[in-house]
């Protein structure tokens, strides 16, 4: 996603958002969608590279972080420090932490406490809020 646009990411309007971003990617970011499991082209993604926000561009994870969880959903057990932040998120009846984008704020998925080592954390990510970015 280039930084074409004279809008700040911080500052975008819901409309701006709608012309910058496919379908499938608006309804993540901006309305905390989930995407079906299994439908990412990121699931398979194993070249080295960064994964950004499809929103903003920021880098958000490493290859060396992404593993397979088996979910359906790109995984990783750390993001690049300060990138993400979370929120608590009590929809559908459940606790789950919200994971968002530290700069657009935009929605990217939640984060669980069954990963693997060395954090135990799971990033459970959607495919359409991110994009890759090979070295
Ligand atoms: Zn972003």
């Amino acid at each position: 996603m280039s930084d074409s646009t004279s809008t700040a990411p911080e500052v975008m309007s819901d409309e701006e958002w709608r012309t910058r971003l496919s379908p499938d990617q608006y309804r993540v970011l901006r309305e905390h969608g989930t995407e079906r499991a299994g439908t990412s082209c990121l699931l398979a993604e194993k070249r080295a590279g960064t994964f950004a926000c499809a929103g903003c561009g920021q880098p958000l994870f490493e290859q060396g972080t992404k593993y397979e969880s088996g979910t359906g959903w790109p995984s990783f057990f750390a993001p690049i420090e300060g990138a993400v932040e979370t929120t608590s998120d009590r929809s559908y009846g459940m606790v789950r932490t919200e994971v968002h984008c530290a700069r657009c704020k935009g929605h990217l998925g939640h984060v669980f406490e069954d990963g693997p080592a060395p954090t135990g954390l799971r990033y459970c990510m959607n495919g359409a809020a991110l994009s890759f970015e090979p070295n």
